[in-house]
């Protein structure tokens, strides 16, 4: 079994992996958006659109299959609900570990 360390280290790794899917989405658009107005044409700007859409998708889909340490469930999914931006699991409410408060 892996060291709880470890496997916040693949959840920082998995999560880090939608932020570059993410921006390299909003380059896709971006680009669409360029070629759209030099062809004027909005067919490349749905296609960046399409793109960044896809690599959202597929960047999330890690995330949201990230296994909890303490309790084995998903971290950010359960049932029909996923929540990409909880800071604690969502079946036995294990926190992420970092940040202090109080
Ligand atoms: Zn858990």
């Amino acid at each position: 079994m892996p060291q709880a360390a470890d496997s916040w280290k693949d959840y920082r790794q998995r999560r880090r992996l939608l932020l570059w899917a993410v921006l390299a989405g909003l380059a896709a658009c971006a680009g669409g958006v360029l070629l759209a107005r030099a062809r004027h044409s909005v067919g490349p700007f749905y296609a960046g659109l399409a793109a960044l859409a896809g690599a959202a998708a597929w960047g999330a889909q890690p995330l949201a299959d990230f296994p909890c340490p303490h309790c084995g469930e998903t971290f950010a999914h359960r049932g029909r609900t996923r929540n990409l931006f909880t800071r604690s699991c969502l079946h036995c409410r294990q926190p992420l570990p970092g940040r202090r408060r109080g």
